[in-house]
C-alpha cells in the first residue's frame, strides 16, 4: 500500500508489538529499508515480512512510537477521529460541559493511543505539550482537529514544547500561542477557583491529576489542622479549607508558587485566617517545624527521572515519608504521593512502610490512589500509571 520506509525487526522482537505495547526499541531493529527520518511515519514489520504497525520514527533509544496497529495514512481524517475518541471519553466521564469542573486532560500520551502527545484543557484553552518529533511534525493536523473537536468554545491553543522536544537538528519547537491571545485564565475544579498560568507555569500549568484526591483531602479535614506540603498551587490545601480544617499550612521551596498559594486561598476564601503559605524547604521545614499537624499531605515532585537513579528516589521516599511519620499526631491522616513513572506501586509502598518502621509508628492503608479517568492509562502499557498515592492512618 504503502512507499513507506519499512523497519524489520529481529527475530522474537516482535512479540511486545503483538501485544500492542506502543515502543520499538533501537535494539530490536534488524534493518531499515529506506530513510529513516526524525519523525517520519513508519511501517514496521517482523523478520518474516509481516505488518505489526505504523508509527513515528525518531533516534534515540524508543525508536518507533506506535499510532496504530493497522495500515494507515495520517491524513487529517486519522487526527480528527484520534481526537475526536479522546474528547468522546471526557464527555462519557462528564467532564465536558461541566459547571463545577472545566479543566482536565483532553488527550494522555499512550493512555489515548498517541504516544508523544499531551494535551490539558483549561475551560476554553487547550495548551499542547509534545515529547515526540512525531507529533511536532503533525501539529498543523493536529491543531485543525482540536479545533473542530471542540468547537466554538476553544478559543485559545498554546503550545508547550520547547522543553519536552528533544534536542534535534533543525527542529525549534519554540513555545507559543497558535490560536488567541491569552496566556493565563481561572478554571473551576469541583467548584473552586483557580488561576493557572500555562505559559510560566509548572508542566502544563496545573496538576490536573490530583483533581479525585484533592477532593479526598476535603473530606478529611474537618477540624483537623493540615500540612500540605510541596503544595505548588496550594490545590489541596483549597480542599482542606473547604472540607473544614481548623488550619491549612502550605509549603513550597518555590517562592512563586506560594504567591499563587495565597491568592487562591484569597479567592476561595476571602480573609480567612486559617490559611498560612511558606516558602521553604520540605526538609527544613520538618527540622524546624512548631505546630503539630493530624492531616500532612505529601506529593514531592519525581524524585526518579530514570531508572537508573531508582535507588535514591526509593531512598529519597523513604527519608521523607519517615520525618512525616515522625511529626504526624496520634491518629493523623497521611496523604502520600509519588509521580515518579519509574517507580513501582510495589516499590513505594515498601519505602513508604519501611519510613514507618523506622519512625516506630503503626499504620493502616485506607485508601490506595492512582490518577484519575481523564489520564487513562493502556493495558499494554502499563508504564503509563505513574501516580500512585496511600491514604494512612497513623495509630
Ligand atoms: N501538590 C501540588 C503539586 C506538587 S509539584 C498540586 O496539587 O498542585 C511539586 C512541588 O514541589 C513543586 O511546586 C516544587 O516547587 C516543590 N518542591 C520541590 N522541591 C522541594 C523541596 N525540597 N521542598 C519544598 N518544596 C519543593
Amino acid at each position: 500500500m504503502s512507499e513507506r520506509t519499512r523497519i524489520v525487526l529481529k527475530s522474537g522482537k516482535d512479540q511486545s508489538l503483538r501485544r500492542y505495547h506502543p515502543w520499538v526499541f533501537s535494539g530490536a531493529i534488524k534493518k531499515i529499508h529506506g530513510i529513516a527520518r526524525e519523525g517520519e511515519l513508519v511501517d514496521v514489520y517482523d523478520n518474516h515480512d509481516e505488518f505489526l504497525a505504523a508509527g513515528h520514527y525518531q533516534q534515540g533509544s524508543i525508536a518507533v512510537r506506535i499510532i496504530s496497529f493497522e495500515q494507515v495514512e495520517t491524513d487529517q481524517g486519522f487526527w480528527d477521529r484520534k481526537i475526536a475518541g479522546a474528547w468522546s471519553l471526557r464527555e462519557n466521564l462528564g467532564l465536558t460541559g461541566n459547571d463545577r469542573t472545566n479543566v482536565f486532560r483532553w488527550v494522555n500520551a499512550e493512555g489515548d493511543g498517541l504516544p508523544g502527545l499531551i494535551v490539558d484543557y483549561y475551560g476554553g484553552v487547550a495548551v499542547v505539550q509534545m515529547h515526540s518529533i512525531g507529533m511536532f511534525r503533525n501539529l498543523g493536523a493536529l491543531v485543525e482537529a482540536l479545533k473542530k473537536v471542540a468547537g466554538e468554545q476553544l478559543h485559545t491553543i498554546y503550545n508547550k514544547s520547547e522543553t519536552t522536544l528533544p534536542d534535534k537538528p533543525g527542529i525549534t519547537g519554540k513555545s507559543g500561542l497558535l490560536l488567541g491571545k491569552q496566556e493565563r485564565g481561572e478554571v473551576l475544579e469541583n467548584g473552586y477557583r483557580f488561576n493557572v498560568n500555562w505559559v510560566e507555569g509548572q508542566k502544563t500549568g496545573f496538576f490536573i491529576d490530583q483533581r479525585e484526591n484533592r477532593k479526598l483531602v476535603g473530606e478529611y479535614s474537618k477540624g483537623r489542622k493540615v500540612l500540605n506540603m510541596f503544595g505548588y498551587t496550594g490545590g489541596f490545601s483549597i480542599y482542606g479549607m473547604g472540607g473544614g480544617a481548623k488550619l491549612v499550612h502550605s509549603v513550597d521551596s518555590s517562592g512563586k508558587a506560594i504567591d499563587l498559594t495565597r491568592e487562591h486561598a484569597e479567592m476561595n476564601f476571602p480573609g480567612d485566617k486559617r490559611h498560612l503559605a511558606m516558602a521553604v524547604d520540605a526538609f527544613r521545614y520538618f527540622k524546624e517545624m512548631k505546630e503539630s499537624y493530624d492531616l500532612i499531605i505529601l506529593d514531592p515532585p519525581a524524585f526518579a527521572k530514570h531508572q537508573n537513579v531508582l535507588n535514591n528516589a526509593l531512598q529519597g521516599y523513604k527519608r521523607l515519608n519517615q520525618r512525616a511519620f515522625e511529626a504526624i499526631a496520634p491518629g493523623g491522616i497521611l496523604f502520600t504521593f509519588s509521580c515518579s513513572q519509574a517507580v513501582s506501586r510495589e516499590n513505594f509502598r515498601k519505602s513508604v512502610f519501611v519510613a514507618a518502621a523506622n519512625a516506630g509508628r503503626n499504620a493502616r492503608i485506607l485508601h490506595q490512589l492512582s490518577q484519575p479517568a481523564d489520564h487513562p492509562v493502556s493495558i499494554y502499557h502499563p508504564e503509563g500509571e505513574y501516580l500512585k498515592g496511600l491514604v494512612l492512618m497513623v495509630e
